[in-house]
């Protein structure tokens, strides 16, 4: 049993997870999600926790981004660890501000710019003229990891 200060009530109470299935409206999309709630079992209102409203919101916004043809958190995220870069090395050599990568895998939507470009460098080759152009920019520690994580992978090169 959990017990949290429940503003509510305004004293602590023991507090139930739910998951819930909710329908909001972002900028025009109707998204939809099964996002997890705490409830005070006292009064059954909602008791706000951080990391719960981070993840619900990954959720909507993802589905948002799905239904707008843009990636996901998820997709992003996959991307990066595959070239086992920080988000602050992807952010750099992609040319975005230090902070957008961790925004972007925190549900923040991209605009279709940032959308092009993030999807380009998912491909290999791409990734690697994104880097020719850009590696003066970078130490030359990351210059390192990041030939490190190109030659790792490597057998991800598809022929087509
Ligand atoms: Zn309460």
């Amino acid at each position: 049993m959990r017990k949290q200060y429940c503003y509510n009530c305004q004293r602590e109470h023991t507090i139930k997870e739910v998951k819930e299935f909710r329908e909001y409206t972002i900028k025009g999309t109707k998204v939809s999600g099964e996002i997890t709630i705490l409830r005070c079992e006292n009064c059954v209102e909602e008791i706000y926790n951080k990391e719960n409203e981070i993840n619900n919101d990954r959720i909507l916004f993802d589905d948002y981004k799905r239904k707008n043809n843009l990636m996901t958190s998820e997709e992003i995220k996959t991307m990066r660890e595959n070239y086992g870069l920080s988000q602050a090395v992807l952010a750099k050599l992609l040319g975005f501000g230090e902070k957008t990568i961790t925004r972007y895998e925190n549900g923040a939507i991209q605009d279709k710019t940032h959308d092009l470009l993030m999807r380009l460098a998912t491909v290999e080759t791409n990734f690697l003229q994104l880097w020719e152009t850009n590696r003066n920019n970078f130490s030359s520690y990351e210059n390192k990891k990041i030939k490190k994580a190109i030659t790792l992978s490597d057998e991800t090169i598809t022929n087509d």
